[in-house]
C-alpha cells in the first residue's frame, strides 16, 4: 500500500478495522426475509440499514410507497457539486421463511443464504463506504441508494435512480464481483412480459370441435417467440413459464405465458417488441383471443467513453491493493442500466464477490469484502 497518501491509507484501515460489523450487518440483512413482493420484509431490511447508519451519525431519507419498500436515501458530504452515487437494491427472489431455512452462515471462507452475494453483501460494503466518509469526512457530496424491488424491474425505483443519477458524475452499483474479481461494465436490457390466452372449454371426448385450446394457441405462438433469438445480435426472446388448462379432458379455456426480451443495443428493443405484439396478434385458431402486458423493464448498460474511463480509474485504484480487475459483459440486467440510460458514466458489479445467485448454491467469498469496499472507497476518494 506504499502508494498511498497518508488520509487514503486512514480510511482503508478504518473499513478494515470494521470487518466485523460489516459482517454482521450483511448477517443480519441475510435473515431479514425480502423478497420483492414483500414490503414489510423488505422494509425490515432498510430498517436494519437505517439503524447501522444512524449509529454512525448518519440520517436516511425515507421516500415511500404504498406497494413496494420505501426507497432509502443517506447522503454524506455537502455543497452543490455533482454527486457520487452508490446503489443497491434490498429485495431478493426468495419468498418469505427462506431466511429461517437457510440462515446466514460462513463456512471455509464461503457465506450461504438468500440474497448472500445478490446484493446483501454490496449494501452492507456501501453502508461502511459511507461510514468511513462520514467519520473522515467526505472527498464531495455522497449518496447512496437502498432501493427495493430490482429483482421485478425497479417499478417503484426507478424514478428515485434515474433522478439521482442525474445530478451523479459517478455511478458505482454494489451488485455481486465477478467470480474472478472482475466488475460488470455492460449489461443486456430486458423486457418481462406475460402473455394471456383466452379459448373455450369444451369435452375433450364428446364435442372437442367447440372448443378453442388456448394451450395450442400458446403453444404456436411460443414457437414463433423463440424463433425470434439471434444470439449473433445478442437478442434473445425465452419464455420462461407456461400455465393453462383446467383438466385434462377439458379443452383448455385459457393459457399464460412469462416471456423475458432481451437486447444488447438499444435500438433492437422496439424492433424485437413490434415482433414480439405481431406474433402474439396473429391468431391461430378462430375463437382464441390474446393479451400481452409488459410485468417490467431493465435499459441495458451501455458502456460509454466516459463509464470506460470510470472502469479504468476503479482498477487503478483496485490495483493498488493488488486486486486485478477486469470488465465484463453480463447478459443479466440490473438498475446501473437506468444510470447509465439517462448519461451518468456508470460501473457494476462492484460489490463483494460472490456466484451462483438466485439458487440455493449461492455463495459471497467472504474474504473479498473488504478489499472491495477498500477498492470503492479509494476511487470515490481519488475521483475527488
Ligand atoms: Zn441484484
Amino acid at each position: 500500500m506504499a502508494a498511498l497518501t497518508e488520509a487514503e491509507r486512514k480510511v482503508v484501515e478504518w473499513i478494515a478495522d470494521e470487518r466485523a460489523a460489516t459482517l454482521g450487518l450483511i448477517e443480519a440483512l441475510v435473515n431479514t426475509d425480502s423478497g420483492s413482493l414483500d414490503k414489510a420484509g423488505v422494509d425490515a431490511a432498510g430498517e436494519r440499514i437505517r439503524g447501522f447508519l444512524a449509529a454512525r451519525g448518519i440520517a436516511c431519507d425515507v421516500v415511500p410507497h404504498e406497494r413496494y419498500g420505501d426507497g432509502i436515501r443517506a447522503t454524506v458530504g455537502e455543497g452543490d457539486g455533482r454527486t457520487i452515487l452508490l446503489m443497491g437494491h434490498r429485495d431478493t427472489v426468495y419468498a418469505r421463511g427462506e431466511a429461517a431455512r437457510r440462515p446466514f452462515r460462513v463456512a471455509d471462507g464461503r457465506g450461504s443464504g438468500p440474497g448472500c452475494c445478490d446484493m446483501k453483501a454490496g449494501l452492507a460494503m456501501n453502508a461502511i463506504v459511507l461510514s468511513a466518509f462520514k467519520t473522515f469526512g467526505p472527498p464531495g457530496p455522497l449518496v447512496a441508494l437502498f432501493t427495493a424491488d430490482e429483482e421485478i424491474g425497479s417499478p417503484s425505483s426507478r424514478a428515485l435512480i434515474e433522478q439521482e443519477a442525474r445530478r451523479a458524475r459517478a455511478v458505482f452499483n454494489a451488485e455481486p464481483g465477478r467470480p474472478n474479481g472482475g466488475v460488470v461494465t455492460g449489461r443486456k436490457g430486458g423486457v418481462f412480459m406475460k402473455i394471456e390466452v383466452t379459448g373455450k372449454a369444451a369435452h375433450a371426448g364428446n364435442n372437442l370441435a367447440d372448443g378453442v385450446s388456448a394451450i395450442e394457441e400458446m403453444a404456436r405462438k411460443i414457437v414463433d417467440l423463440h424463433a425470434l433469438t439471434d444470439p449473433e445480435r445478442g437478442i434473445s426472446c425465452n419464455v420462461g413459464t407456461v400455465a393453462g388448462g383446467e383438466v385434462v379432458n377439458m379443452v383448455a379455456p385459457s393459457a399464460t405465458a412469462g416471456l423475458d426480451l432481451r437486447f444488447i443495443h438499444p435500438g433492437d428493443r422496439d424492433g424485437a417488441m413490434a415482433a414480439i405484439e405481431r406474433i402474439v396478434a396473429h391468431r391461430h385458431l378462430a375463437g382464441a383471443s390474446t393479451r400481452l402486458e409488459i410485468t417490467g423493464e431493465f435499459k441495458p448498460l451501455v458502456a460509454s467513453a466516459e463509464s470506460g474511463k470510470l472502469f479504468e480509474h476503479y482498477a487503478a485504484c483496485a490495483r493498488e491493493f493488488g486486486q486485478k480487475v477486469t470488465g465484463e459483459f453480463a447478459g443479466g440486467c440490473a438498475d446501473s442500466g437506468f444510470a447509465a440510460s439517462v448519461g451518468a458514466p456508470t460501473l457494476c458489479g462492484v460489490g463483494p464477490i460472490g456466484g451462483r445467485a438466485h439458487s440455493p448454491d449461492e455463495y459471497l467469498d467472504v474474504e473479498s469484502i473488504v478489499p472491495r469496499a477498500q477498492a470503492l472507497a479509494l476511487a470515490v476518494m481519488r475521483l475527488a
